[in-house]
């Protein structure tokens, strides 16, 4: 067998039965031949194989734009996706809603010792498959391992890099009274993806999570020439407390028809089993945009025009309010304060 093995390296990776253990995070050969074996195979691009310490990237056109956000949802794999792509969507999607194109990912894993590295490849397989339909490349990257009980499984850091051309300025403080509100489309898909596969819930048709990156919709968006004044992605917390920071941010008050807001059958039922508020629910592939109310209809047509934002809707107005209430127009006709909640409602959504 000895003859198989390669000199100065261990023989090959055993990718289907093998596990993460404490020697690839080492810095030594164990981990050199993990990152090429399996994080290079599937994510190699002319910057990653400089194998520098840092790297050389070249100068875009414009402002950088930089995004950090850790990802560590519970199960790794749910309905619709895994947190290896779900890890590159959440920050790419940061970077676009700035307006910015996103150009480059860096990665930083933890990984427990004793993880599948069956596992560990279909999350890496999946990033590679996210960044490049998102057109990013993961330029750097960092491995850990901790010991097995003190990580679970795996969490991605990823920080996205990317350039905002001139005479892009996108901001939550720039809403007037007057604009719109528009939301690319259902809302709650991917929190409740994630809950319905913890609660072990199944309805007639499977909520899957709306992971997807959003910078193609967003490109089209701009191009459109509509007068947009802020984009954002509702994650974490929802519609609900997006819209809240955004009002708290213009000092202005938004009022929200509830009949006009998409919410798929199958997650207004998983809600209602669980005592949940749509607004509240996480999602990882909409966007919410305030633009000029003139702009409102040119800017839809745009978004119904892509394949991420067939279901966008006018949901709401921006009124005077120098309290930044956000506030619904129910579908029975009354009228709610929305609020965003103070304590973590779904924990390691994302
Ligand atoms: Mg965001």
């Amino acid at each position: 067998m000895s003859g198989q093995v390669k000199k100065g390296y261990a023989r090959a990776l055993d990718i289907k039965h093998g596990r993460v253990d404490m020697s690839h995070g080492g810095g030594g050969r164990a981990m050199v031949q993990l990152i090429t074996e399996l994080f290079a195979k599937h994510l190699s691009n002319e910057y990653l194989a400089q194998g520098n310490d840092g790297t050389c990237l070249p100068q875009g056109a414009g402002q950088l734009v930089v995004s950090t956000d850790s990802h560590v949802v519970s199960p790794l794999f749910f309905p619709g996706g895994d947190i290896g792509g779900l890890s590159v969507h959440g920050t790419v999607n940061d970077v676009a809603v700035m307006g910015a194109t996103p150009l480059y990912l860096t990665a930083g894993f933890i990984l427990e010792e004793g993880f599948p590295l069956a596992d560990l490849a279909r999350i890496v397989e999946s990033m590679a498959k996210a960044a490049n339909e998102a057109g990013v490349k993961l330029v750097a990257g960092d491995t850990k391992v901790v010991e097995q009980g003190k990580g679970d499984g795996v969490f991605i850091t990823t920080t996205g890099i990317g350039f905002l051309p001139a005479g892009i300025h996108l901001s939550g403080n720039l809403a007037r009274p007057g604009d719109v509100l528009l939301v690319s489309g259902s809302v709650g898909d991917h929190g409740m993806a994630i809950m319905s596969k913890r609660e072990n819930l199944s309805f007639d048709a499977p909520i899957l999570s709306d992971t997807a990156s959003l910078n193609g919709l967003t490109a089209a968006m701009l191009a459109s020439g509509a007068a947009i004044r802020v984009m954002r992605d509702p994650t974490r917390g929802g519609l609900a407390a997006t819209i809240n920071e955004i009002a708290q941010q213009s000092g202005v008050g938004v009022h929200l028809e509830e009949a006009a807001i998409p919410v798929k059958p199958e997650v207004e039922a998983a809600c209602e089993l669980l005592g949940l508020d749509p607004l509240n629910i996480a999602n990882e592939g909409k966007l919410i945009a305030i633009c000029a109310a003139e702009d409102a209809e040119k800017l839809l047509a745009t978004m119904h025009a892509h394949p991420l934002g067939r279901q966008a809707a006018l949901i709401g107005k921006v009124v005077e309010d120098p309290n930044g209430f956000v506030q619904m127009k129910t579908k029975f006709g009354g009228r709610r304060m929305v609020d965003w909640l103070s304590g973590e409602q779904l924990p390691r959504i994302c």
